[in-house]
């Protein structure tokens, strides 16, 4: 297959890049407009070439789309592209409707518009795989209640609400016209090459600078944390073996509370790096409790049962095993910290149309 791969740059889209790349035997054309959430750093062992191929187009913006369909002529779409930070959506939410929910209603169109040109065999085996979260699904009720496929939505952030937005669209130009949708709902993931705007590398880093490590209320918000490799391989297994118009929640069944997760990486950083700043007696010291984030939900907890069930998919990593690997590459990836630190990654940009050289 040729994969279109929007958001491709980005913290997941890289490692599903990356996961094509070194698996498979598919095309990738990675199409990100370089916001300040992509990096091409995460793909600097990939090179130019006839598998891969970098266009810097924003979603947005349909005419760049419709060349780049009628050029690529791509046999999937992998749509990561999305504004995702929640705290950036509550101080600013119009990125969020824009991308978010403008530019996948554009992709929906220009991909529509491929799509019907297709000859029948191709129109056949077109996918258009939209990649969400299960935050649309807001807050759960009780500890064991558990987020399914078709628990009701109900988004508490600007950030849940614009990708609820995107989910009911593309199932919309499924049953509508027809394309052949697929959408997963995953849970929060963690792992090498996610922004330290991001509680687990933001925690790592802060440590390591002897700086505060900064936790919203009492840090008893329970999240499911799913390591990023595991969450690319379910992407692929989805887009290969999924059954067109369904909807695969992916997680990791790793329920922890936030301290838990910031605690248990500063016993790591004890272990790793003893050496602490400031004459630390353990990184825990430097755990700050702050005001809560306004709409904050308390807990998300996914039933990953049907993708295991219908598609075979398990994740590999537990929360202990993948979170050892995400502290160790932070440890030992300190170029690609200090570039995003210190803003230099983002000279990679070309002009939002331009596109690397082949
Ligand atoms: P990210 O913020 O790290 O990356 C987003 C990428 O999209 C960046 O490379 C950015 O440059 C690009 N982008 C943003 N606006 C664009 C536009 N208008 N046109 C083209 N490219 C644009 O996000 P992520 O954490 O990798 O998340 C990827 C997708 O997975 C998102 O759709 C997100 O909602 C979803 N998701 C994320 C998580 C998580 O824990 N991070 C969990 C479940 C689902």
């Amino acid at each position: 297959m040729k994969i279109l791969v929007t958001g491709g740059a980005g913290f997941i889209g890289s490692a599903v890049v990356r996961h094509i790349m070194s698996c498979t035997d598919h095309s990738v054309v990675n199409v990100d407009k370089l916001t300040y959430a992509g990096n091409l750093e995460s793909l600097a062992g990939i090179s130019q070439g006839q598998r891969y191929q970098f266009e810097q187009v924003d979603i947005c913006d349909r005419p760049a789309l419709d060349r780049i369909f009628a050029q690529q002529r791509p046999d999937a779409i992998m749509h990561l592209a999305a504004e995702s930070h929640v705290d950036r959506s509550i101080d600013g939410p119009a990125a969020f409707i824009e991308t978010n929910i403008v530019g996948t209603y554009t992709l929906l169109e220009s991909a529509r518009q491929y799509w019907l040109g297709l000859d029948e065999e191709r129109r056949e085996r077109f996918r258009f795989h939209h990649v969400s979260t299960d935050e649309v699904y807001g807050d759960l009720d009780g500890p064991n209640a558990l987020f399914v496929e078709d628990t009701a939505y109900a988004p508490s952030s600007p950030y849940s609400a614009s990708k609820a937005s995107s989910d009911h669209l593309v199932r919309a130009w499924g049953r509508t016209y027809g394309l052949p949708t697929l959408l997963t709902n995953c849970s929060n993931n963690y792992g090498p090459y996610h922004f330290p705007e991001k509680l687990i590398p933001l925690v790592i880093l802060n440590a390591l600078e002897g700086k505060p490590l900064p936790i919203y209320g009492k840090g008893d918000q329970v999240r499911d944390w799913l390591y990023v490799e595991d969450h690319a391989r379910a992407l692929l297994t989805v887009l290969e073996k999924g059954r067109v118009g369904e909807t695969y929640n992916i997680g990791g069944h790793n329920e922890k509370q936030n301290l838990d997760v910031v605690q248990y990486i500063c016993d790591l950083l004890d272990q790793r790096r003893p050496q602490r700043p400031g004459g630390l007696a353990s990184y825990r010291e430097l755990i700050q409790f702050v005001a809560d984030r306004p709409g904050h939900d308390r807990r998300y907890a996914i039933d990953a049962g049907k993708i295991q069930r219908d598609l075979g998919w398990l994740p590999e990593e537990s929360f202990e095993s993948g979170i050892a690997k995400t502290v160790d590459w932070y440890l030992e990836n300190t170029q690609w910290c200090h570039n995003v630190q210190n803003g230099s990654y983002q000279r990679q940009r070309l002009g939002v149309g331009g596109r690397e050289a082949t």
